[in-house]
């Protein structure tokens, strides 16, 4: 057990966070009755609290630590970085080795014509900085009236005033008066929520469809670029189908508005493809990058920048662009980003996830479709979803959705295992790492809190 969890003192550590620290996404006015959660340590793919207790992580820390816990390896690159050079900024004219290095290995990893980068801290950085250069990039071409981003309601792309208004969350709208104007948003790709009788690919049709008609209803010329994951992550891990991804695709070329693909989640291998841009065949304009980029383990986000986009802001007419952060392509982050990606190489951990444990993590979810709760389970690579619902046949969810998710979340917790829940689908996004006996271990916990989930919910009488 390591020092921090020696000192046993839970208590001490709840009180001192109840008082003082405003939690991300929490009801801080529960919390007192609820008690915060102290995670102490990590290793592989289990974490422990302050108790000891041993925790499957089912969801990546927060869909970030695609190599695992406890990678020696990352903090010695992290360590021997901050002898050499702790920090120095990239602005005015100025690189650091680890910056320019890595800025060619993303180049040459991600899809062809991305071969510029412009660095961040977090996801929601990284697409403010896309909404700019966006703007930025049409005024330089003279077309100063394109200028709206459409999304999708129930994306995510971050947290600040732009990156929240970029998702269509309306909860996330909700706390500061969003979207701010020149954002908008069109239906979700979900099939599963919102299909009705149509096929998977009439679906993905008409949900793309939507673009369409978005577009003529504001006018082209006002139209900036289109934003969407290429799996909906926080929204419930939606896949969408086949069909939907070439008509977004034709429809930006058809009424010229740039491509956002924001890879936050989906690169770094999670789908089993280094990109999922690579699996739907998306050609971003823009692609967001994050999280699996350091695997969590220092913050730095990437804005990977198309020809056409990067040919006018770094031409002859773009001039100075003024923007930027602190700890724009800091130095150990990159560092660190360099070290996962070889990492990630040396282990083919991204073919393993494709050809290997993907695939048998695909099958062992298909077996609990025979389960009361569940209606449907799907999942590309090492992302995937199961969702609970009150009429398998009628695909009918409960009402009021999300609660059945949050009990089902509870008793994972208690069994030891974390998931998350959105509505009362079920989310997985594992570390790359894990093994078909990681797999087999899940499994077990997540049939267990099933069953103990759908006991509840019998007593309730909800089913
Ligand atoms: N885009 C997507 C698709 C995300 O899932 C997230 C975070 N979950 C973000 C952007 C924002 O990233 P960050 O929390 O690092 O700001």
């Amino acid at each position: 057990m390591s020092q921090t969890a020696r000192r046993n003192s839970t208590a001490e550590w709840q009180a001192q966070d109840l008082a003082h620290h405003l939690h991300p996404f929490t009801d801080q006015h529960a919390l007192p009755s609820q008690g915060v959660r102290v995670i102490a340590r990590a290793e592989g793919t289990h974490l422990y609290d302050s108790d000891g207790r041993r925790l499957l992580d089912a969801f990546a820390g927060l869909w970030c630590v695609n190599l695992g816990y406890g990678r020696k390896e990352l903090a010695k690159v992290a360590y021997d970085q901050m002898i050499e050079l702790p920090y120095y900024n990239t602005f005015f004219k100025t690189t650091t080795p680890p910056a320019a290095e890595l800025s060619k290995i993303l180049s040459d990893m991600t899809p062809k014509g991305l071969n510029r980068v412009f660095y961040g801290l977090s996801g929601s950085d990284a697409n403010d900085t896309i909404a700019r250069m966006a703007r930025h990039y049409w005024n330089l071409m003279g077309k100063k009236t394109k200028k709206t981003i459409i999304g999708r309601h129930n994306g995510y792309h971050g947290s600040t005033m732009v990156a929240a208004s970029m998702g269509g969350m309306s909860y996330m709208h909700a706390i500061a008066d969003l979207p701010l104007p020149g954002f908008t948003h069109i239906q979700q790709p979900y099939w599963y929520g919102e299909g009705g009788d149509l096929t998977p690919a009439e679906f993905g049709r008409k949900a793309a469809k939507a673009l369409e008609d978005k577009i003529l209803e504001l006018g082209p010329e006002n139209c900036a670029a289109f934003v969407g994951e290429p799996i909906q992550g926080a929204g419930g891990v939606i896949i969408p189908p086949d069909t939907y991804w070439p008509e977004i695709q034709r429809i930006c070329k058809q009424y010229d508005l740039l491509v956002i693909a924001d890879e936050v989640i989906c690169g770094f291998g999670r789908t089993g493809y280094w990109f999922a841009s690579e699996y739907f065949k998306i050609e971003p304009d823009f692609m967001t990058l994050a999280k699996g980029l350091t695997s969590g383990y220092l913050p730095l986000s990437a804005v990977m920048v198309g020809k056409r986009v990067a040919d006018v802001i770094a031409g002859d007419k773009g001039g100075e662009f003024n923007h930027g952060y602190t700890y724009s392509g800091h130095p150990v982050s990159c560092a660190v980003a360099m070290e996962n990606i070889r990492l990630m190489r040396d282990e083919g951990l991204v073919t393993r996830v494709h050809n290997e444990t993907g695939p048998y993590l695909a099958k062992r979810l298909n077996e609990l479709k025979d389960h009361p709760l569940v209606g449907e389970v799907r999942s590309l690579g090492f992302i995937g979803a199961i969702e609970l619902v009150k009429d398998k046949a009628k695909r009918k969810f409960f009402n009021p959705i999300g609660e059945v998710g949050t009990i089902c979340r509870d008793h994972c917790f208690a069994n030891g295992l974390v998931m998350r829940a959105t509505r009362d689908t079920m989310l997985l996004s594992p570390p790359l790492i894990w093994t078909t006996a990681d797999i087999d271990e899940f499994m077990e916990l997540a049939r267990k809190s099933l069953d103990q989930t759908l006991a509840d919910v019998k007593k309730k009488g909800w089913l």
